[in-house]
């Protein structure tokens, strides 16, 4: 048994009439952890338990870290998360709550990520990278399995990219079932637009900051993987503005009554925001409703004012 669930897999009624065309959604959102990453994440860990590690460290202080924190307790391993001062209560509540320890270490995720790192002396402790392990893209690509398997005949997928691991599972799933022609469009926030600058610059380029709401989404750089498959598969880049974002989580919890964060919200807004145009060129997309536990509805309100003043 995997440690995630299988989720469901909709058709929106809402998304499809907007659309004018049929929207499936894979509610990544449901997983026990909250986001997708509990896929490739407990793919990672229960191989790191096979080979008999003894510890997991992270420095994730978002879904990953949360992801990690309940894979350990689902296998009897202790989980160490260490993250930044930035962190917010909720999320480090959340780890917490998975019984992880956390340790609040630095001004920013290059220092908390520096003393994880120094934990890993000791061969009994695995390091889990939030986005650039193959372990943890194979372990993604179940969704497009079950998708495929429901029967839904979906020609194109929706997704949200940061570092770029959802990405490189998914087209490892679309490839693994014979769908490697379909397009995949890669939803990223302004100011967290790494893969869209990269593809532009056609090389991989590092971000002087991240400026963008979407926290989940603030990979400095995508891995090489990702940018790897920029260049070998149908990947459409599309970027979309903080508000757009924030507007379509607000209107998916109207929608569909679940709440998700910015980073998800940049999917969702290929077909709330604006005219369609992104979704012109595709009849039935799948979009990866990835989810996101950190954010709350106070927060979401907050940035929608603060993004509309
Ligand atoms: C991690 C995450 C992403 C981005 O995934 P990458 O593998 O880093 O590209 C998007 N949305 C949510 C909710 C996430 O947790």
């Amino acid at each position: 048994m995997p440690l995630h669930i299988q989720t469901p897999l909709l058709a929106s009624r809402a998304l499809s009439r907007l659309a004018g065309k049929p929207v499936w959604l894979k509610l990544e959102a449901l997983q026990p952890s909250g986001s997708f990453k509990l896929r490739g994440v407990g793919a990672a860990c229960e191989a790191h338990a096979r080979n008999g590690k003894t510890r997991l460290v992270s420095s994730s202080g978002g879904n990953a870290g949360i992801a990690v924190a309940y894979a350990g307790r689902q296998l009897g391993i202790p989980v160490t998360v260490v993250v930044p001062e930035t962190t917010t209560a909720r999320a480090k509540a959340l780890i917490e709550q998975e019984d992880a320890t956390v340790i609040v270490h630095g001004a920013s995720w290059m220092e908390a990520n520096a003393l994880a790192q120094s934990m890993l002396a000791d061969p009994a402790v695995a390091f889990v990278h939030p986005f650039d392990d193959p372990l943890m893209w194979t372990g993604h690509a179940s969704m497009i399995d079950e998708a495929v398997q429901a029967g839904v005949a979906f020609d194109s997928v929706i997704l949200s990219v940061g570092g770029g691991g959802l990405l490189s599972g998914v087209v490892e799933g679309l490839r693994r079932n014979a769908l490697a022609q379909l397009p995949v469009l890669a939803m990223e926030t302004v100011g967290a637009d790494s893969l869209a600058q990269a593809m532009r610059a056609g090389r991989r380029v590092e971000l002087d900051a991240i400026t963008s709401v979407a926290t989940s989404l603030g990979a400095k750089a995508v891995c090489e993987n990702a940018y790897e498959l920029s260049r070998t598969h149908d990947i459409r880049s599309v970027v979309v503005t903080d508000l757009e974002a924030v507007d379509a989580c607000e209107r998916f919890l109207a929608d569909h009554r679940i709440l998700v964060e910015p980073a998800c919200g940049a999917s969702l807004a290929a077909i709330y925001a604006r005219d369609q145009a992104m979704i012109a060129e595709v009849s039935a997309p799948l979009v990866i409703v990835c989810g996101g536990a950190t954010a709350d509805l106070p927060q979401i309100q907050a940035w929608r004012e603060r993004l509309s003043a």
